[in-house]
């Protein structure tokens, strides 16, 4: 058994002022208006809630978190996802997400819960079973890979509700770390943005 933290990473390698060049060209068409400071003009569409000028452009993150975690992020339906699947990995060592208030004096009890799940997966396998069948006893802290893409509308749509406290502890670790990401790389996307 493994136990590790949830991580993000952008897999698209962009140019910040290239992509506020492109919004404000997709954008200014509507007035036949000049080029000119993209950042300020991208500022003031966000302002105005013109926003559909965002989504011509897209972002990919690789996010590994629990499943639970992965299950709330796929209910966002403007996004594509390509998760790794559990019928078809097998799983020799469980790979896990520790629940947000493990301590010092509960870590024992859970490592043995998992070791159980564990046990009972590879009873399965060891039955004959595929994988998409013994999977039923995995639990859903075990950790999962996916791909995430969505425009930067809807990335702005999932932050402002994933990064709210009243989003799942570990929700709001994963969309605060794709907040910082996108604060380095496109400010003005999210600066209006404060979890
Ligand atoms: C704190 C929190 C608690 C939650 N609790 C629960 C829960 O207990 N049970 C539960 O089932 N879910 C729950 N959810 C999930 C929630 O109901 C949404 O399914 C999820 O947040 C996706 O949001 P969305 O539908 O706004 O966004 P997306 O699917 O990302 O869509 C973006 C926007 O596009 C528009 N849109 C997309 N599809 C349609 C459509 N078919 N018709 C009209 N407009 C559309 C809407 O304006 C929508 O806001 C919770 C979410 C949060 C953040």
């Amino acid at each position: 058994m493994k136990i590790i933290e949830p991580t993000v990473e952008l897999i698209d390698d962009i140019d910040g002022a290239q992509i506020l060049r492109k919004l404000e060209r997709c954008g200014k068409v509507s007035r036949q208006s000049k080029l000119g400071d993209a950042e300020s003009f991208v500022r003031s569409i966000i302002k105005r809630g013109h926003e559909s000028v965002l989504e011509h452009v897209s972002l990919t993150f690789h996010i590994v978190c629990d499943r639970a975690i992965m299950a709330e992020l796929t209910r966002h339906r403007l996004a594509s996802f390509t998760v790794e699947s559990t019928r078809y990995v097998k799983y020799d060592d469980l790979k896990v997400v520790a629940p947000f208030e493990l301590t010092k004096d509960n870590t024992h009890l859970f490592k043995d819960m998992i070791h159980n799940h564990e046990r009972s997966y590879a009873f399965l396998i060891g039955c004959g079973c595929k994988p998409e069948i013994a999977r039923s006893v995995l639990p859903l802290c075990l950790a999962t890979e996916l791909y995430m893409t969505a425009n930067l509308r809807e990335w702005r749509h999932i932050l402002k509700l994933r990064t709210d406290k009243a989003a799942h502890p570990q929700m709001r670790v994963v969309a605060g770390q794709i907040l910082d990401i996108l604060r380095e790389k496109l400010p003005v996307i999210v600066e209006d943005i404060t979890p």
